[in-house]
């Protein structure tokens, strides 16, 4: 295999998919050297196939606003590689969503879901439904005509969809009603991210961020260090921010920052418990302002409008919003304020300038792929606490995800410690869940 081959026919057939190319190009960087040594994978041509979605739904969604007039999206599911188990990913609900960004996270699922040692294939979907400003009954009406079209193309041995930005509980509700409606089944399985009276699994809310935190604190004691009293900076104040939030604090960290689109929220003093309860409501709110923080404690928290959470000073930081979030220049700047460590929450949330500026600066740095898979694994969970009918406590599922993470950080261990004894996450993260695919693909025969 030739990356830059492989990259040109892809270019060329994918005009302007920069979201990705950018991911393929990553995971191929990083598995040229073991690809080239497995002849069986060049054989059955594994790399032509895998950066290919086995298929593509895209449909109109068609709603009536709150003032009756007529509006229309486009919706998509992205069914990127079954080779390990039923399609699995988020549904993202965003005004930039096209086909180059669910086919980036759908890539990036399969290798993900592929790292949390449970049998789930690689999806994803979404619709370029700009929720922000939007009323509830608006949200509902959108769910269910987007349901109305996707409910055929999923099921709970198929494809299994779940949140993702913009895509909360109150969205996986509206979108399970419509289904069941639709499709006249009621497994508690086909879509994960349920309500905790409807089938939802306890912790899944919190699962992204917790483990995020579990793996941040495993990268940090095998580089000998700790979160405890160390300053971390978040970007975002949804779902994954929050769970973040909680999880340092909760480990000893004090997050210093939050942002959003209008700017960042600088909190010297740590981020309180009655301010991480808060982010829920704002994230509800749909104002998509973080601003609000600072209108709710202005004793406690600074709001700074247009600058990123990168501006501030912290010794962690941990991207948890939108992909290319932290550019070459926000590494930099970073670096320069003393920042020694950054587990990408976000999928692909650093360009690849800023993971060139972490690693050669040898500051510790780990991608989303690994750092972010608990969210996904907790998934999992639910699934198969839907299939055997039963619900696991908080501890129980607290223990799984807890031993997910510890497997993805060992994996990335095996495959990224490099000759000089310094882990390459991005490699190993990478290497890992490519050869457990491509191992699945080569035994299943050329389809
Ligand atoms: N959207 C999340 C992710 O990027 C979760 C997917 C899921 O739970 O299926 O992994």
């Amino acid at each position: 295999m030739e990356v830059k081959k492989i990259m040109a026919d892809l270019e060329r057939k994918h005009p302007g998919e920069s979201e990705f190319l950018q991911a393929v190009q990553e995971v191929l960087e990083s598995i040229e050297p073991i690809y080239n040594q497995h002849p069986e994978f060049e054989a059955a041509k594994i790399v032509e196939r895998i950066v290919e979605p086995d298929r593509v739904f895209t449909f109109r969604v068609t709603w009536v606003d709150d003032k009756g007039e007529v509006q229309t999206n486009i919706g998509y599911r992205v069914q990127f590689n079954s080779a390990i188990g039923p399609y699995k990913g988020g549904i993202r609900f965003h005004k930039a969503v096209n086909l180059s960004m669910l086919k980036f996270l759908g890539f990036e699922q399969t290798f993900k879901n592929a790292l949390t040692t449970l049998p789930m294939g690689g999806g994803k979907g979404g619709s370029d439904f700009d929720p922000v400003g939007k009323s509830n009954g608006e949200i509902m009406r959108f769910c269910q005509a987007f349901m109305t079209e996707l409910w055929n193309n999923i099921g709970v041995d198929t494809d299994i969809p779940a949140g993702d930005v913009g895509c909360g509980g109150r969205e996986i509700g509206f979108l399970n009603g419509m289904y069941q409606k639709l499709a006249r089944k009621y497994h508690t399985g086909v879509m994960t991210g349920k309500g905790m009276t409807w089938g939802g699994s306890i912790l899944r809310p919190e699962a992204t961020g917790f483990g995020a935190l579990y793996f941040t604190n495993l990268v940090l004691k095998t580089a000998g260090k700790d979160i405890k009293d160390k300053t971390v900076a978040i970007s975002g104040f949804g779902n994954v921010a929050w769970g973040a939030a909680m999880k340092a604090t909760e480990l000893g960290g004090k997050v210093v920052a939050i942002s959003g689109p209008d700017g960042v929220c600088h909190i010297p003093a740590g981020i309180t418990a009655e301010m991480i309860d808060y982010m829920p409501v704002m994230r509800s709110s749909n104002r998509n302002k973080v601003q609000d923080l600072a209108d709710k404690f202005p004793s406690l928290v600074t709001f700074v409008p247009g600058k990123k959470a990168w501006s501030v000073k912290c010794d962690i930081a941990l991207p948890c919003a939108f992909q290319n979030e932290l550019n070459g220049d926000d590494a930099k700047e970073l670096i320069a304020n003393g920042t020694w460590c950054c587990c990408e929450v976000s999928n692909m949330g650093c360009t690849p300038e800023a993971i060139h500026e972490f690693q050669s600066n040898g500051i510790l740095f780990a991608p989303g792929k690994a750092v972010n898979a608990g969210g996904v694994a907790t998934s999992g969970l639910e699934m198969t606490q839907n299939c055997m009918h039963i619900s696991w406590t908080g501890k129980e599922v607290d223990e799984r995800l807890h031993h997910i993470m510890e497997s993805i950080h060992e994996a990335c261990v095996t495959f990224g410690t490099q000759p000089d004894g310094h882990i390459d996450y991005v490699k190993g993260a990478n290497i890992a869940g490519f050869m457990k695919v491509a191992q699945a693909m080569l035994e299943q025969g050329i389809i």
